[in-house]
């Protein structure tokens, strides 16, 4: 079994997702008392945040390069970043390793095509529904990509960060995520990419009015299955 090198903390909240999942699917194939090899380092998220909200790019490259390298020199097999957000940076951090990154726009995409959806919205940060790091992958890989309109960003945006990202579950807030996702349906799409890795603690499949494409999961359980093949 390979190890996975997990760079979590981006939130710790749903860093326990990714963990639990990650377990789970090892268990589920391989059976009995296994388990999946799991080398994780948990940045304080405090520091990567201000970054961010500074334009401080570089600084967040340099923290998650670093982690990544000591990743592999602890014997990492391939790297996974738990969040969306982050992959911003996954170009500069792949230059700086020898070992594989899992992309989590790439897991995602396979198995949303698997289910023959074309149009999909995308929900996530303010950087990841406007900039291209996510969304671009998505396309390349025969996706049409929709996102909310620019006051409905702002309020995804600040449900993920003023409230999921610090642990906070709210009714009302679920409440706009589901109009929103109803909005995209209305523009034509067939699914919803749950572009963030908390927002499956807000909304789920069951509730959400297109049906849900957790990246959280897939991306956990593509780890997961990459690790036992
Ligand atoms: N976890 C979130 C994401 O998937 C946002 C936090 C972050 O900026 O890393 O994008």
């Amino acid at each position: 079994m390979k190890t996975i090198g997990l760079i979590g903390g981006m939130s710790w909240e749903s860093t326990i997702t990714y963990y639990e999942i990650m377990n789970k699917e090892v268990a589920g194939e391989l059976g009995g008392f296994h388990s999946a090899k799991i080398l994780m380092y948990n940045v304080d998220f405090a520091e990567l945040e201000e970054n961010m909200h500074q334009g401080n790019w570089k600084g967040n490259a340099e923290i998650l390069i670093n982690v990544a390298e000591k990743l592999e020199k602890g014997g990492a097999d391939f790297i996974v970043i738990a969040t969306n957000t982050m992959h911003k940076l996954a170009p500069d951090i792949e230059k700086e390793i020898s070992i594989p990154l899992l992309h989590i726009a790439d897991a995602t995409a396979d198995v949303i095509k698997k289910d023959g959806i074309k149009k999909v919205g995308l929900l996530g940060t303010e950087f990841t529904m406007t900039e291209d790091f996510i969304k671009n992958r998505l396309q390349d890989s025969g996706l049409e990509v929709i996102i909310p309109d620019k006051d409905d960003i702002k309020i995804v945006d600040n449900v993920i960060f003023n409230e999921l990202c610090l642990g906070k579950v709210l009714d009302p807030s679920r409440r706009e995520y589901q109009r929103i996702i109803s909005g995209m349906k209305d523009k034509g799409a067939e699914g919803v990419i749950l572009g963030c890795t908390e927002i499956g603690m807000l909304i789920s499949e069951s509730d959400s009015p297109l049906p849900a494409y957790d990246t959280t999961i897939i991306h956990a359980r593509e780890a997961a299955r990459h690790a036992i093949k």
